[in-house]
């Protein structure tokens, strides 16, 4: 056994099929060995977390849009990477789109990463994005490290970023497919959107703009040329819950189908939302009540495969909060710091345990770009990444202690279960109640 650096120990933590006391041995950035919690070595640092406190695998998040270069003063990798590490994330895969360059060409992929170098304070990889005529593009970018390719269905909200249609995807699926990548899509389909929806401060009239149909048309479609050309598709931030029946049957049936949901769709209701809330806008919207609930039993039977954050900011103008125009208002909601204590919080009033927490937050995340190697637990030879958190504290949620760079949120004033304390990247402490690493430690995540 090589003699460790750093021991962190505790009561409580969270390997991936039990919950025990144990110390974790990390050397050189990973994790050499998982021992009972008396194991510690005379000379070794140890850090004993407290009994009421838990270490977790990071957390690992898929969909991130970090919006730079050219859309910097939106986000940036400095600002979205503190606020991960804030909220226990330590890897985020960054999305291909709202930056300028998009991630569509190699040349574009290369300019996004000389941005994020060195500007990270957490792991960062990268998605690459499929948009018409740029088939030809997608071997030289998974080549050069992108983890996937990105799609829209409908207009993504960016000009430089176009979507889809199903003739292209004709052309693109079968190359995915001979390359072995996987393609994630933004579920919506053009046809059952509605561009007015009535009185545009109105929350019911935005939804009724933006129908489950949408959703379950589009998901029908991809069920179909997955199967087809046998590529793996994972559909981005399910909202509607009648899909869940398709998607089930669909992978019984073999096809190579996954799903991920969002944190504001198992909290939020639309029922609640105010008159020009425009800060509750994205994309596809929050649902009623019963679809959410139909959400959480989409996950319990493990036909929603993981949670991510779908963090997508933008500058406060863009929200257009003194018209409350949800028609017209940038839509994208930003809790990239928020994800563990929102999901937690809900998760456990549902009778979930912190297992599922870490399968949904950390382990599936990190298996879908096959980062599981690394990434997303607790376990030898996995980097020592580690988020150090109190379950059973409460905090208000105030924009004020948000760190990305636009802090509006609808969260603001909820009352959430989970704190985070410490975050550790790779072994080293990146985040300390309040306190960031002096520089940014994260690496590039190249696949
Ligand atoms: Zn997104």
């Amino acid at each position: 056994m090589p003699f460790p650096d750093l021991i962190i120990r505790g009561q409580q933590v969270v390997l991936p099929d039990a919950i025990a006391p144990r110390s974790i041995h990390i050397r050189e950035e990973r994790i050499v060995f998982v021992g009972d919690y008396r194991d510690v070595i005379a000379d070794c640092e140890v850090i004993d977390v407290d009994n009421a406190q838990v270490i977790m695998p990071g957390l690992v998040d898929t969909h991130v849009h970090v919006n730079s270069p050219g859309r910097t003063e939106w986000e940036g990798f400095n600002s979205a990477t503190r606020a991960a590490a804030a909220g226990g994330v330590t890897t985020l895969v960054d999305m291909p789109l709202n930056s300028i360059p998009p991630t569509t060409t190699l040349a574009g992929f290369k300019t996004k990463l000389e941005t994020a170098r060195d500007d990270c304070f957490v792991d960062v990889g990268f998605w690459g994005g499929v948009v018409p005529g740029n088939t030809g593009e997608l071997a030289e970018m998974l080549a050069a490290g992108v983890v996937g390719f990105k799609c829209f269905l409908v207009p993504s909200g960016v000009d430089e970023f176009p979507h889809v249609t199903e003739a292209d995807l004709r052309l693109a699926m079968p190359e995915l497919t001979r390359l072995g990548a996987m393609l994630i899509v933004h579920a919506e389909l053009p046809g059952s959107i509605r561009a007015d929806g009535g009185e545009s401060e109105q929350y019911a009239n935005f939804l009724a703009s933006r129908p489950r149909a949408a959703e379950n048309e589009a998901v029908e479609l991809m069920i179909r040329l997955s199967r087809e050309f046998d590529t793996r598709v994972h559909i981005v931030h399910l909202s509607s819950a009648q899909a869940i029946p398709m998607i089930r049957e669909a992978r019984n049936a073999g096809v190579k189908i996954t799903a991920e949901t969002c944190p504001h769709y198992l909290h939020f209701a639309a029922e609640a939302i105010p008159a020009g809330a425009t800060e509750f806008k994205c994309c596809p919207p929050i649902r009623e009540r019963a679809n959410r609930e139909e959400l959480w039993d989409g996950l319990s039977d493990g036909t929603i495969d993981f949670i991510v954050s779908d963090h997508s900011p933008c500058p406060r103008e863009m929200k257009l909060r003194e018209s409350g125009d949800f028609m017209r208002a940038w839509g994208g909601i930003a809790s990239l710091q928020l994800r563990l204590p929102v999901v937690w919080t809900e998760a456990r009033r549902r009778g979930f345990s912190l297992l599922d927490l870490t399968r949904w937050l950390c382990a599936k995340p990190a298996q879908q770009v096959s980062f599981e190697r690394l990434k997303g637990a607790i376990a030898i030879g996995h980097d020592a990444d580690l988020v150090i958190w109190s379950p059973d504290d409460q905090f208000t949620v105030s924009a004020a202690a948000l760190y990305h760079r636009h802090p509006i949120t609808p969260y603001e004033g909820e009352l959430l279960n989970g704190v985070v304390h410490q975050t550790f990247l790779r072994g080293r402490k990146i985040y300390d109640r309040g306190h960031f690493s002096t520089s940014p430690l994260g690496h590039m995540l190249l696949q």
